[in-house]
């Protein structure tokens, strides 16, 4: 086998400030639906040490879009949801 990254952990640069660099952290995502707001605490999401701007995986966007469907769904107005993988 070849030589993988040693850093399996990516950081990018920032393409909002071009400054700061993405590093793990965790934030609450926001999401309108149809006059629904949903939510999402404590989402796992690479952040900009510098703007604060964040990034999620499109694996996890997806998710949270369903989960915001359901609750859109199920009539809520206002949905706060922990994020649980
Ligand atoms: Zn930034």
């Amino acid at each position: 086998m070849g030589n993988r990254f040693q850093n399996e952990e990516t950081t990018m640069k920032c393409v909002i400030c071009k400054e700061g660099e993405t590093g793990t952290g965790k934030v609450s995502v926001t999401l309108e639906r149809n006059g629904c707001t949903v939510i999402f605490r404590e989402v796992p999401a690479d952040v900009c040490d510098n703007c604060g701007e964040y990034y999620l995986s499109e694996e996890l966007t997806e998710k949270l879009l369903t989960r915001a469907d359901a609750a859109v769904k199920s009539g809520a107005e206002i949905e706060i949801l922990r994020f649980a993988a």
